[in-house]
Parts: C-alpha cells; structure tokens; sequence
C-alpha cells in the first residue's frame, strides 16, 4: 500500500501523514525534509544557494538518509542529525531555490522511490509531487488544500521564541514559497489528475485523519 499526500505547506499534510501511517502500520516518509536537509548542508558548506549551477554542482555530495517509523522520524545528512536545524527561517526561505534546481529533484527523487520500494508493507509519502512524478502508480493520491489564513494561522502556531512571527508576515512567506514551488519547472507543486481532494480549512485534524484513514480502506 502506498500512499501520496501531496500540498502545499500548513495544510497539515506532516500530522496527517504520520497519523495515518502509525494508526494503518505503515511506513512514512517526509519528502520536504530530505529538500530541507539538502539546502542545509548547502548552507553551511558555502554553496550560494541562488546559484543554480553551484547548487546542480554539489547536490551529490551530501548524504542524506530518513528514518520511516512515523513514531519518530529521522534525518541525518553525512551522519549528522539534522532534524531541528532543517527547521529554521533561514532553510525554509531558501529550500524552494534549491527543490528548484533538477539535479537536485532527480537525486531526490530517485532516493524517495528507492525508500518507498523498500519500505515493507507500505509506506505514505508526502510531499508536493509525489502522486505526478515521484510515486505515480501509487494506490491512494490524496490532494490537501486549506485557506491562506488558515494555513498562515497553522504555521504561526508551529514557531515559538525568537521564530515566532505574526501571521500576516507568515502568510506572506507561505504564499511566496507555494508560489516558487508551484512555478517551478521540474515537477511543480501539483495536484494528480487522480487524486482526491480534501479541503481541510474547516476541519480538525482528527476529521482529516478520519478521513484519510476512511479512503485508505475503501
Ligand atoms: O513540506 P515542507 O514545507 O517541509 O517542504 C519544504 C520545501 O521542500 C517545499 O517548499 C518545496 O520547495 C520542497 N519540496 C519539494 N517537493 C517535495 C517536497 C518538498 O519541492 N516533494
């Protein structure tokens, strides 16, 4: 059983995914942290992340691995754990400069579809182009979509100390990143032609998950 949950960012995919993949047993991986991870090292070795030939350059380097167990996932980068510094402003401003770039997309790719062949009894991926590139013969596509607002007001309430923003300020940012990934060449942020929607402005993450689960056992 696989599962694509595609989206775009505060939509509540992440909650979702694990939820659904811990209560059904499967496997789950988070795609937007493996492009996290990567611009990261870029970062911190130096590559000018606006620069898409330095970035193409040295998107082989780096070794990322994820854990797939929902309970805890994982992500180290050349053995090193990278999970709290792939959250911060400065990576999240910057990863849709470096997803842009299609060496990196393919390397990505190719290992996202590697850890979901491996996965045992099957796994669910989310991300932004896992039902159109990565995983297109997966057996669910679910499409999340939220308001704006809504999405901004889910972000805001993520961030804590010196982070935390308005609303208005994430809302801004969150609608200039939907907006690169979308815009982007090579596999854009996209929705399957078949995959179900699920419009989660007005639902609690329970409802969502509810109805994930739901679709998944059809
Ligand atoms: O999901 P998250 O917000 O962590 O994703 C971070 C970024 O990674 C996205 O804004 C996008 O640029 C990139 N991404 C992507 N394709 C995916 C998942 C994430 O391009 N499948």
């Amino acid at each position: 059983m696989i599962v694509a949950i595609d989206g775009p960012s505060g939509t509540g995919k992440s909650s979702t995914s694990k939820a659904v993949a811990s209560q059904l047993g499967l496997s789950y991986l988070d795609t937007g942290a493996q492009y996290r991870a990567m611009t990261w090292w870029m970062i911190t070795n130096g590559v000018d992340v606006n620069d898409p030939a330095a970035v193409a350059t040295a998107a082989a380097k780096p070794v990322l691995v994820s854990g797939t167990d929902p309970a805890g996932p994982t992500i180290t980068v050349d053995g090193a754990d990278a999970a709290v510094p792939i959250r911060t402003q400065e990576v999240t401003s910057r990863v849709s400069a470096v997803s842009a770039v299609p060496e990196v997309r393919t390397l990505v790719t190719e290992l996202q579809r590697s850890i979901a062949a491996a996965a045992v009894g099957g796994i669910v991926v989310e991300g932004r182009d896992i039902g159109t590139t990565v995983l297109p013969d997966a057996d669910l596509k679910i499409f999340l979509t939220a308001s704006p607002e809504a999405r901004a007001a889910r972000r805001s309430g993520e961030l804590t100390g010196k982070e935390a923003v308005d609303v208005a300020v994430t809302r801004a940012a969150l609608v200039t990143r939907d907006a690169a990934d979308a815009g982007r060449k090579t596999s854009p942020l996209a929705k399957a032609a078949d995959a179900v929607e699920v419009d989660t402005t007005d639902l609690t993450l329970q409802q969502v998950i509810a109805c994930v689960v739901t679709l998944v056992e059809e």
